[in-house]
């Protein structure tokens, strides 16, 4: 069957609004679909910022909600830089307000995301029906993450209805509302159940995909298989391997138009895999921008990313004694949990010639910071697709990272064998402890050390390929495969 109509249901979409990896795949595999000849449309919540990032855009339908009493617009625009319609759903109410999607100003989670999100998945069911007024009909739903979690479990109570296809771009966020929450939110009550939504006495956004999408995937191949397991399943891994066959994972890829040494503006020098030596520059310009002391030979090692306990900031953290008895300068860029943020502001007073934090979201200093370190650091717990990893590897910025979800699936470790194979693109390690992290980083030291491989292992990475393209036409093969179930 052939798919041509795709709904794009997310909360998040680069440059719209941005938290994390969700956004950057909204970003880009849209457009990769589009460049594949498919009719592709973005829903997402009409965020004020979001609003005010998409410019020109026009009022396309007035809709009502059985339960709510506030009148509900669907704004059209583009998403900037591309002829992709997005779709806002405009309920004031919910969406207009300072601070960030999920989370006030201070990191609280917004107190009413129950609702916002039953908003926004209630007018997704009435945009996948064609009920909308829009005079579209897509032949694929595809959700993403709990935020659009209830949205292929309310399809799934109609017919004739689209296929869907649920994505997990983290399984750790669920989306957990009380009884009492629920009982406000105006579903069908059968919902509230085991084998529906209900998960221990919670309602959980991200049940109603995983067990009513036709299809599910997630980021990786690793992490399809990792979330089946009690270790990284968070309580869900029963039902993620009762509905194994319908899982599949599909690698992000990068959006290489923005993330590319040889065209990156916000780099002091640009290079590709023939000129790395002109990194110098940018490791320069990183020193200073962190106010460390020049030098070009030390090893600058970098790291950016949300400062949560996922990602192994507290292994590193836990080894500063130890790593600065090295030759070795880190910097950080990040913000997350306040207590990380405390601790590596400390840190920095106790190492300020070694350690420099950035606390805070700047996207232009992270492309810097891939510019500019030797080396980038990912001690993740977990990473389900993670995607710095893959920007560091095309910035010639060796990634260290733990063999885990898809940092498994995109890093070659440089072990004297891969070396002499060619094949080596960082240094991988096994446990999530000081001990092994430490390890990892002297391993890297160590190669550093030599000219040689160093130089062949740099020129390898830069040479891995994990464009949009690729992962776009296996994101075709679920939606047909979801279609012929559906
Ligand atoms: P996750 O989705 O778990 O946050 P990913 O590695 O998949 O992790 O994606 C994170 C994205 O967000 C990357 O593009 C990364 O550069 C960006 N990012 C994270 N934290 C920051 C920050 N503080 N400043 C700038 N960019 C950031």
């Amino acid at each position: 069957m052939s798919i041509h109509k795709i709904l794009f249901v997310t909360s998040e979409a680069h440059p719209l609004i941005k938290t994390g990896g969700l956004a950057d795949v909204s970003g880009s595999l849209p457009v990769a679909l589009k460049t594949l000849r498919r009719d592709i449309r973005i829903l997402m919540p009409a965020y004020r910022a979001a609003k005010i990032a998409m410019g020109r855009h026009s009022r396309k339908a007035e809709l009502k909600l059985a339960g709510f009493p506030d009148d509900i617009t669907l704004l059209e625009g583009y998403l900037p830089g591309t002829r992709i319609i997005v779709w806002l759903v405009d309920s004031p109410r919910h969406f207009d307000r300072d601070g960030g999607p999920y989370a006030n100003a201070e990191g609280q989670d917004w107190p009413d995301n129950a609702e916002r999100f039953t908003v926004f998945c209630r007018i997704a069911e009435q945009v996948a029906l064609n009920q909308a007024s829009l005079d579209w009909q897509p032949d694929i739903v595809h959700c993403n993450d709990w935020q659009s979690g209830l949205t292929p479990a309310l399809l799934a109570r109609t017919s004739p209805r689209p296929a869907t296809v649920f994505t997990i771009h983290n399984l750790a966020y669920q989306g957990l509302f009380s009884w009492e929450t629920f009982q406000g939110l105006h579903l069908p009550a059968d919902l509230w159940s085991m084998h529906a939504m209900e998960f221990y006495g919670q309602f959980s956004f991200i049940k109603g995909g995983i067990a009513f999408a036709d299809m599910l995937s997630t980021v990786s191949p690793q992490y399809a298989r990792e979330i089946c397991t009690p270790e990284f399943g968070c309580g869900l891994e029963n039902l993620l391997s009762q509905r194994a066959d319908r899982l599949v994972g599909i690698l992000n890829g990068a959006d290489y138009g923005q993330w590319n040494p040889a065209r990156d503006p916000y780099l002091a020098a640009n290079y590709n895999a023939f000129t790395v030596e002109k990194k110098k520059a940018n490791k320069r310009q990183l020193q200073k921008i962190y106010k460390l002391p020049h030098d070009g030979d030390i090893p600058l090692i970098g790291l950016v990313g949300r400062l949560v306990e996922q990602k192994g900031f507290d292994l590193l953290l836990a080894i500063l004694p130890q790593l600065f008895q090295r030759q070795v300068q880190v910097v950080v860029l990040g913000s997350g949990d306040k207590s990380l943020e405390q601790r590596l502001e400390l840190a920095v007073s106790d190492y300020p010639d070694r350690l420099g934090a950035y606390i805070g979201y700047n996207e232009k200093l992270a492309h810097q910071v891939e510019g500019g370190a030797d080396m980038f650091l990912m001690p993740s717990r977990y990473e389900p697709c993670g995607l710095n990893q893959i920007y560091s590897l095309r910035y010639g910025t060796l990634p260290v990272v733990r063999r885990t979800g898809g940092l498994a699936n995109t890093v070659v470790d440089a072990t004297e064998e891969n070396l002499a194979r060619g094949t080596a693109t960082g240094i991988v390690f096994d446990e999530a402890t000081p001990e092994s992290l430490l390890h990892a980083i002297d391993r890297a030291l160590a190669l550093y050390s030599r000219p040689k491989p160093w130089k062949k292992v740099i020129f390898n990475a830069m040479q891995q390929d994990f464009s949009w393209r690729r992962s776009a036409r296996q994101y075709l093969e679920l939606y047909r495969r979801a279609a012929s179930l559906g």
